[in-house]
């Protein structure tokens, strides 16, 4: 049986989530297909900047989590190699409004929960995999794998890195950039101890970094090239453990101590894969009355902690974008086709920039933190350590702009 949908997302995860939500809130409804069964929350804990808390106001769930997350002071960069620090940044330096900075560490699952909670019942379908799209006038054919067709007059990619509408948009699949993550978390019901500051580690190819999401839970990643396999790493996380722990080097032990405390089901390991800055630019976002946002529009490597910012920042604009193209109800069938075409083009053109530069910087910092050469080192550890931390910052001044239609 074929049900036709206004506005159908695909996936149900930060993107999709936050671009219903902000739909909800301009009085849209939508439907959202996600093909697990139930809410997909992997890798425990993300850096939310103070652009994705500007996102996070436009949709009216911000200050609900900052009630359950503490505020960072600021950045503090040390070497595994010297153990001495290479590099400090205040989050809330003394001075304009735009020195000051909003960045907590958010648990995913508490995120994600707080999107669903503010959707109407019925928002999310579950267990519901797109497999193919289709053409049908100016509708979208969605096929999903249990045989059954919705029509849409909206069709909104927000399906990670693996994407299926970026894959019908015509862009390549995601390369995969040689490094790994690992990600970590441990709740300490007596409190971890540490101060609210994000601890950075680099050296000989390795990153790694350590932040409180509140008072008990510590969440901690790391970056790295190995000679491991993917399949190897899955099969022993204890391996993985062991890896990271022989790689931080002269990184305190109360450090140490975090990752060894981490049982293993709270491990959690990526490929990193990143879209090409250039296919950002050449590629198309949109395409008619379909288009892509978050990991599925610019999955980056997450050197700046900025992939999940951006797909909040991703789900306001598309939806300020789509809600001014649907705000005339009364036009005729084939205007409001125009009319959503033209909305989803601003979309695409609103972002391929900011999309662009995001991609680039996370993977030049990637590069040049994870470097072992002696001179980009050398640069890294004496220079570029600020240039960066200025660099981030800038990213995250970005506003992407309240929920209203003009
Ligand atoms: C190691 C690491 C650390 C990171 N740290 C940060 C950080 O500190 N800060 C930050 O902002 N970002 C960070 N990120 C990036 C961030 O996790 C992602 O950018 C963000 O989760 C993307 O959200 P999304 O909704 O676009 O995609 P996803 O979270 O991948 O959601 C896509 C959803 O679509 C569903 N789906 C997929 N295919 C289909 C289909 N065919 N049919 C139906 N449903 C489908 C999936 O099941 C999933 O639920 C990090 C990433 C990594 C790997």
């Amino acid at each position: 049986m074929e049900l036709v949908e206004d506005i159908v997302i695909v996936g149900a995860g930060i993107a999709g989530l936050t671009t219903a939500l902000g739909l909800h809130r301009l009085g849209i409804r939508s439907l959202v297909l996600e093909s697990h069964d139930s809410l997909r929350i992997t890798g425990f804990a993300l850096a939310i900047w103070t652009n994705a808390w500007k996102a996070l106001d436009a949709v009216g769930i911000s200050e609900s989590l900052r009630r359950r997350h503490t505020r960072l002071l600021g950045v503090m960069t040390t070497s595994t190699v010297s153990g001495l620090p290479t590099a400090e940044t205040q989050f809330s330096a003394a001075g304009t409004q735009r020195d000051h900075h909003e960045v907590r560490c958010v648990q995913r699952k508490i995120l994600m929960e707080t999107l669903v909670n503010e959707l109407p019942s019925g928002t999310i379908k579950f267990s519901s995999k797109v497999v193919s799209i289709e053409q049908s006038g100016n509708l979208k054919l969605i096929h999903l794998s249990d045989g059954s067709i919705l029509k849409a007059k909206v069709l909104l990619g927000c399906d990670g890195v693996n994407s299926a509408v970026a894959k019908w948009l015509g862009f390549k699949a995601p390369a995969f950039v040689g490094r790994f993550a690992v990600r970590g978390s441990v709740y300490n019901e007596n409190g971890h101890g540490f101060e609210p500051t994000l601890f950075e580690f680099i050296g000989e190819g390795f990153r790694s970094g350590f932040v409180a999401c509140d008072d008990k839970t510590m969440y901690w990643f790391a970056t790295f090239s190995t000679s491991m396999s993917n399949q190897e790493m899955e099969e022993s996380p204890a391996k993985v453990k062991q890896f990271v722990l022989s790689k931080l080097g002269k990184v305190a032990d109360d450090f140490k101590a975090v990752v060894r405390d981490t049982e293993l089901e709270n491990l959690s390991l990526a490929p990193l894969r990143f879209r090409h800055p250039w296919d950002i630019l050449w590629g198309r976002t949109s395409k008619s009355n379909v288009c892509v946002a978050g990991d599925a529009f610019h999955p980056m490597t997450p050197d700046i902690g900025q992939g999940g910012c951006a797909a909040l920042e991703d789900g306001v604009i598309l939806a300020r974008c789509l809600g001014e193209a649907l705000r005339d109800k009364q036009g005729i069938r084939s205007e409001e086709y125009r009319r959503i075409e033209m909305g989803l083009k601003n979309y695409a053109k609103e972002r391929r920039w900011r999309a662009f530069e995001l991609i680039s910087t996370a993977y030049m910092v990637g590069y040049i933190q994870t470097s072992n050469g002696k001179i980009l080192s050398f640069l890294r550890n004496k220079v570029l350590g600020g240039f960066f931390a200025r660099q981030q910052l800038k990213l995250a001044s970005f506003d992407c702009g309240r929920l209203t239609t003009s």
